[in-house]
């Protein structure tokens, strides 16, 4: 059997396991999903899919030597295999997780891991040498062994797939514990791979899933002693007790992304990059346009150039009517309320007492800086506009309102000076330039994308090295040939 049929046979088994009449294993217990979707489960115990953390590593472990002892060939086909089905897959899949979390766009979905075919792999790992008088050395990008992974429920697929090429590239396992409300199509995309891999390299748990996942297993991962090193990609709380465990921890951290506009933007590209960033799977992306401060000058003639470019204005009563029902107040502050997390502009204007076509990707209006929508992630499809006096004020909001995150911000302007007095006082791990947010992970500008961009810890756009360990070998007088 070829590889494009193998792929197609074992997604259609899956398939119809998961939609099958009784959706029973075959082989153990099931975990069954919590999503707000259809429910459908997933056979533990083999090709990844666990229900114990214990279990999960003993086979990881026994993967991750097998991958080692194959060499790079293998790790390069087994990248491409991940690669060509989730490119494949990408339509079913993307459907299968909105289904499950109810939340983004089906069309972006889809797109999100069409991407994954531009994450980069083991041409990552180039070994240096450095040769003199003294002798030889060589600098290699170790293993770390197995990886623990907690993934979102805003990317699950994609962020699980990202993960798994970056890290198999590196020579590791992974063990992932997704989201509880995208558990099953994680489930069902590592079951998948699994099988792949299997079939043509004999290597049967080099992606390992915990459904049901819960914060116990998560925490079972975070201290299990075969397991050196975590990668948490998620919110505030899971960062939190993330950079608390006694072990090394790359943390992909919540992000609350400012965008600058001045009076020497290209009015028109800003507002066409900020309805495609922002509209983007319904603002779910951490790296998606939250909060625009404009400079006074510019700011009717910016509101105009949105409405444009086919984003609707709310007007103040309808903005304040939707934040009434974005967030709610708890204890000493507002939170954001997760019914309109995801959903669509449409379900966005019903709540702000109006209706839109679902063909408008964005709502936007004005506010002032104190409103929920500006300081708060709050993940929808409409952004704030802030009207402030000049670019000094614009500065200063965009650096309070990022929080420190240290995850992205974005600039429209033609100023050169500015442009880098902003880069500099924002200090955060992405700045785009007159673009789109993902302009800063390859799409809409240049660069390699990832799902994981490590902001508190430090490590960045995430790739293949970020989960290597450096070694060098050091010849002391001989083997330099010249
Ligand atoms: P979330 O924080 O609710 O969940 C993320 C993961 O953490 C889930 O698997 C969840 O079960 C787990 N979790 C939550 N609290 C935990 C705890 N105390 N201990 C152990 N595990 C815990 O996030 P979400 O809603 O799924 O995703 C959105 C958030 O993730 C946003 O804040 C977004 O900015 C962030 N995010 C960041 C990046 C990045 O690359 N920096 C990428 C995607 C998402």
């Amino acid at each position: 059997m070829n590889q494009s049929t193998l792929v197609a046979t074992v997604v259609q088994q899956v398939l119809e396991k998961l939609n099958g009449p009784s959706g029973a294993s075959s082989s153990g217990d099931s975990g069954a999903g919590s999503g707000g979707g259809k429910s459908f489960s997933v056979p533990t115990g083999s090709f990844g899919v666990f229900s114990s953390v214990d279990d999960a590593v003993d086979a990881a472990t026994a993967s991750q030597k097998q991958l080692v002892e194959q060499g790079l060939e293998t790790r390069r086909s087994i990248v491409k295999i991940l690669k060509e089905t989730a490119e494949a897959n990408a339509k079913e899949w993307g459907r299968v997780e909105l289904e499950e979390t109810k939340i983004g766009r089906l069309d972006h979905k889809v797109a999100k891991l069409e991407l994954l075919g531009t994450v980069p792999g083991v041409e990552f790992l180039e070994t240096v040498a450095h040769s003199g008088d003294e002798g030889v050395s060589i600098d290699e990008y170790a293993p770390w062994g197995v990886v623990g992974a907690i993934t979102p429920a805003t990317h699950s697929i994609p962020t699980l797939t990202a993960n798994g090429i970056s890290m198999i590239s590196a020579g590791n396992a992974l063990i992932i514990n997704p989201h509880p409300s995208a558990a099953n199509c994680a489930a069902m995309a590592v079951r998948t791979y699994n099988q792949l891999i299997a079939a043509k390299h004999g290597i049967e748990n080099l992606i390992g899933i915990i459904n049901p996942p819960t914060l116990r297993s998560a925490e079972e991962i975070f201290k299990h002693d075969r397991i050196p090193l975590l990668v948490v990609t998620g919110g505030p709380a899971v960062a939190r007790a993330a950079l608390k465990q006694p072990k090394r921890a790359i943390v992909a951290g919540p992000g609350n992304p400012p965008v600058v506009v001045d009076e020497t933007a290209d009015l028109k590209r800003a507002s066409e990059s900020i309805i495609a960033g922002a509209a983007f799977d319904n603002n779910l992306l951490c790296i998606g346009e939250k909060e625009v401060f404009v400079v006074d000058s510019v700011f009717d003639r910016m509101m105009d150039a949105m409405a444009a470019a086919g984003a609707v204005r709310l007007n103040s009563a309808q903005v304040d009517r939707l934040t009434q029902a974005a967030f709610e107040w708890k204890d000493d502050h507002y939170a954001v309320s997760k019914d309109l997390v995801g959903r669509s502009t449409s379900e966005l204007a019903q709540a702000a007492g109006t209706t839109v076509d679902p063909s408008v990707d964005l709502l936007y209006g004005e506010t002032t800086e104190d409103n929920p929508f500006v300081p708060e992630e709050q993940m929808m499809p409409f952004v704030p506009f802030v009207r402030v006096r000049d670019i000094d004020e614009a500065i200063a909001l965009a650096v309070k309102y990022e929080h420190g995150f240290g995850h992205t911000a974005i600039i429209h302007s033609n100023n050169l000076e500015r442009i880098t007095r902003m880069g500099k006082a924002v200090n955060t791990t992405i700045f785009v330039v007159n673009g789109p947010c993902t302009a800063g992970l390859g799409v809409g500008g240049e660069g390699y994308p990832s799902y994981s961009i490590a902001t508190p810890t430090g490590e960045g756009i995430t790739n293949p090295l970020t989960f290597t360990r450096f070694r060098r070998m050091g010849v002391s007088g001989a083997l330099r040939m010249i």
